[in-house]
C-alpha cells in the first residue's frame, strides 16, 4: 500500500511524501526553491515518526531549482539528523541546480557511499543553440570510472547534442557513489 500525502507547503518549498509500507520506504519529492523558509525540522518529525515503519528514505530533488546559502545549511543539518536515524537514505532523482551545488558541497548528496540513480545533466545543440536537460541513469557510468556523457540528438535538426558544463565539474559526484550497485 501507497499513499501520497502533501506534508509541507512553505512557499516556495513543497514536499509530498510516499509511504509503501510493503518496500518499507518513505519516498519525498521536494520541489521548489530551498530557502530560509523550508521548515526541515518539521520535515524531519515527519520522517523521524516514521522510523520504526519504514527502512529507506529516498529524495527525489528533481523539482529542485535553486537553493541558497541559508537553504543549504538547513539541508546538511535534516541529512545530518537522518544519519542518525536507522533509515538508510537513497536518492532517486536529482535537477541541475541541485547537482551543481551538490559539486561544491558533496555532503548535500548525504555521506560518501550514498546511492544516486538518476540525475539531469544539460546539452545544448551546436546548431540551433537549445539547451536541453536530460535524465541519466548513474549505472552507465561504470561507478565513476567513466565520465563520459552519453550523446543524444536534438529534436529539431538531429543533430548530435554537445554536453553543456565541464565534464570534470559536472560528474564529480560520480566518485562518491557507491562503488557497487546496491
Ligand atoms: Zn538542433
Amino acid at each position: 500500500m501507497s499513499i501520497d500525502v502533501p506534508i509541507l507547503k512553505a512557499p516556495p518549498l513543497s514536499v509530498e511524501a510516499n509511504v509503501s509500507l510493503t518496500t518499507r520506504t518513505l519516498q519525498l519529492r521536494l520541489a521548489g526553491v530551498i530557502n530560509e523558509q523550508a521548515h526541515f525540522r518539521a520535515l524531519f518529525d515527519y520522517v523521524f515518526g516514521l522510523a520504526s515503519e519504514v527502512r529507506l528514505l529516498v529524495l527525489d530533488v528533481q523539482g529542485v531549482q535553486d537553493i541558497n546559502s541559508s537553504g543549504l545549511r538547513s539541508w546538511l543539518l535534516f541529512l545530518k539528523k537522518v544519519q542518525e536515524t536507522p533509515l538508510r537514505l537513497k536518492f532517486a532523482r536529482v535537477s541541475e541546480p541541485f547537482l551543481e551545488r551538490a559539486n561544491i558541497y558533496p555532503d548535500m548528496l548525504g555521506p560518501a557511499g550514498t546511492p544516486v540513480e538518476k540525475f539531469e545533466a544539460p546539452y545544448c545543440c551546436p546548431k540551433c543553440d537549445n539547451r536541453s536537460l536530460h535524465l541519466l541513469d548513474t549505472q552507465a557510468f561504470e561507478g565513476g570510472k567513466s565520465a563520459v556523457p552519453p550523446s543524444f540528438r536534438c529534436e529539431s535538426c538531429q543533430t548530435d547534442l554537445l554536453f553543456d558544463e565541464l565534464e570534470g565539474q559536472y560528474f564529480r559526484f560520480l566518485q562518491r557513489l557507491p562503488k557497487e550497485n546496491s
